[in-house]
């Protein structure tokens, strides 16, 4: 599914994009501001990020902050969560980084 809206098959309208990351809108918003951030190749999760090159998951945090300035919440605060497996409740199998804030988050860690 992301990867179809990734290649635009499935229109959608970027709170940020590059050539190597995209961040969309949660269609189901858990927070008053929620947007996932996902690679443009696919990954699986998580766990595919120690076979990426030298820097790039540096560059996928990099980008998620800037995700959290587009949508104002860099400086309140923010929570970032990315779910691996089944045990992780991980539903699309796409690796994606929720951003999740613009409001008192609750306690889970
Ligand atoms: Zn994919």
């Amino acid at each position: 599914m992301f990867c179809k809206i990734i290649r635009g098959e499935i229109p959608s309208s970027p709170v940020l994009e590059d050539e190597e990351f995209m961040a969309i809108r949660d269609i189901y918003p858990l927070a008053a501001q929620h947007a996932l951030v996902m690679p443009r190749e696919h990954l699986g999760s998580l766990n595919d990020v120690p076979a990426w090159s030298d820097g790039q998951g540096q560059r996928l945090l990099a980008f998620t902050v800037r995700v959290a300035g587009e949508l104002g919440i860099k400086d309140s605060g923010y929570r970032v969560i990315t779910n691996v497996g089944s045990d992780g409740g991980q539903v699309v199998d796409h690796l994606h980084l929720h951003v999740l804030g613009g409001e008192r988050l609750g306690e889970l860690v």
